[in-house]
């Protein structure tokens, strides 16, 4: 005979597997709620409306839980009538905030900072503050590329009739020496010096430039474009040279900029 006075957040066991956000109770044949596991579950799903990922769900809990929940296993406890009640009054609207890293909604953790803990952070996901680190390095180091010890120099147009519709463009302080350094290198001697224009701080018109390249070029193959000859001269010099800041700096950085791979490859080459 079942008990009369069952607590009504307990549930009927049905297998012998332990559900999430249960454990086994005094009540035979019945499992007991764990309240803190439950809110966080409550939350998750809550956010999960908002438009966050399962993925990022199931990080969400095992950071907050010590216990584990494969996206299947969550998937199938949110989907459909398996709706997680808010048994135990969870205020998710003052757990509600914004991201101040991406914009995102995101929620506080229902029972403050627990095992890693996502206690009150201004910031959504680790993963976003993470990126948001990698990006803030990124800059730190592009800026200081573009305005350590600043030197004069040129970039120049250089092209060779065995890449026929291919340009190299780079910076060099003597243009005459590099030229030589690459007809060194074959024995036609028939690499051509075909442009070549002076700026304050040749590092950063090199780095603007071969952005604007990337974008006009069909093809880039590290610094050779596949260009017309006089749309890269063009280019070159209608340029008109920046003055990088550490304001604006961010306008020329979105991270979704292909700004970023030229910037890894100039940085890290
Ligand atoms: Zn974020």
């Amino acid at each position: 005979m079942k008990p009369i006075n069952i607590p009504k957040d307990y549930i009927k066991r049905k297998s012998s597997t332990v559900p999430f956000g249960y454990a086994f109770s005094e009540i035979d044949g019945y499992f007991k709620p764990v309240v803190r596991d439950l809110k966080i579950l409550y939350v998750a799903q809550e956010w999960i409306k908002e438009g966050i990922s399962l993925d990022e769900a199931v990080f969400f809990i095992t950071e907050n839980t010590d216990k584990t929940i494969s996206k299947p296993g969550l998937w199938k406890k949110l989907k459909g009538n398996n709706q997680v009640a808010n048994f135990y009054n969870v205020d998710i609207k003052k757990l509600k905030k914004v991201c101040k890293i991406c914009n995102r909604i995101y929620f506080h953790s229902p029972i403050g900072t627990k095992v890693k803990g996502t206690g009150k952070r201004n910031y959504c996901t680790k993963f976003c503050k993470r990126t948001n680190i990698a990006r803030q390095n990124r800059i730190r180091n592009l800026y200081k590329m573009l305005n350590n010890k600043p030197k004069k120099g040129f970039i120049y147009c250089i092209t060779n009739p065995s890449f026929e519709g291919w340009v190299k463009v780079g910076k060099a302080i003597d243009t005459e020496k590099r030229l030589a350094s690459f007809n060194g290198s074959t024995p036609y001697r028939n690499f051509k010096l075909e442009y070549k224009r002076k700026f304050e701080n040749y590092t950063r018109a090199e780095y603007f430039l071969l952005c604007k390249l990337n974008v006009a070029s069909e093809k880039q193959s590290s610094e050779w474009f596949k260009i017309d000859l006089n749309k890269a001269i063009d280019i070159i010099k209608n340029y008109q040279d920046i003055d990088i800041t550490p304001e604006n700096i961010y306008e020329y950085h979105s991270p979704k900029s292909n700004l970023i791979s030229n910037l890894q490859r100039i940085t890290y080459y």
